[in-house]
């Protein structure tokens, strides 16, 4: 790392231990160390043949869900043999030293909470369990419905027989109300809000940073390209997240 990274290193972890409610915000970036492929971006191999609105949006699921399952099979795989790489390592140690209170995520591969982060919000859902939109009956046994999907099957409900959907939020879908609330509410307690891992591009989410900053919240960011939120943020880091985040836990704990 340079110097010059280094030193911003030290600024955020001033701010860090000034905190009395730091609120950390992810997105795709800080799951692509561990092998989960940001699938909005065109240029990763495994989604450039697909056209996220063609499969990924809820009028796909309605019509096609043959082609939704054939999308989303090959991301469940990839995030359940995915594992928390060193930046969700060092969000969770951070929760366990106080220091952060909230993780508000934009991923659905629940690889936070197998990190260890205990508090956090799914903004667009998770992967890992189903509803039926008919009946609105919740899958009693999810793990079982992953492993169909898995096998290239397409899941039905036990009670009413229509097709099973994954809890997670496609294109043309509203966000999860309750996530949405609580989210609100970290916002309006945040001091600090540490973007880690997303260019903040996919509204109504990517607002929330920017609700915390009108709040008087500092904002760090540590992300490779630029976000809209640059001009206010305190510190700007454009690096790896998974070198960056944990050399923040390290410097934090060594000057305590
Ligand atoms: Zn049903």
């Amino acid at each position: 790392m340079t110097e010059t990274v280094l030193e911003k290193i030290h600024t955020a972890v001033e701010i860090l231990k000034e905190s009395k409610h730091a609120v950390v915000f992810t997105g795709a970036g800080i799951s692509t160390p561990s092998g989960i492929p940001d699938f909005r971006s065109t240029n990763t191999g495994l989604w450039q043949k697909n056209d996220p609105m063609l499969v990924a949006s809820a009028t796909a699921f309605k019509h096609h869900p043959d082609r939704f399952y054939r999308w989303l099979q090959p991301l469940l795989l990839a995030s359940s043999q995915a594992q928390p790489n060193p930046a969700h390592q060092a969000i969770a140690a951070l929760e366990i030293n106080g220091v952060v209170k909230a993780v508000i995520t934009q991923n659905i591969d629940n690889l936070h909470q197998k990190a260890g982060s205990t508090n956090v919000i799914e903004l667009h859902g998770t992967m890992e369990s189903f509803h039926c939109p008919a009946c609105q009956q919740p899958a009693k046994d999810s793990r079982a419905i992953m492993e169909e999907v898995l096998e290239g099957l397409i899941p039905y409900c036990t009670h009413c027989g229509a097709i099973m959907k994954p809890d997670i939020t496609l294109y043309e879908e509203p966000l999860p109300v309750q996530a949405w609330q609580i989210a609100n509410q970290e916002i309006t307690h945040a001091d600090v809000m540490l973007i880690a891992g997303s260019s903040l591009e996919v509204i109504p989410a990517s607002s929330l940073p920017y609700d915390a900053y009108r709040r008087g919240s500092r904002i760090i960011i540590v992300n490779y390209s630029p976000t809209y939120l640059d001009p206010l943020a305190d510190v700007i880091i454009n690096g790896d997240v998974a070198e960056v985040l944990p050399t923040i836990l390290q410097y934090l704990i060594s000057s305590n």
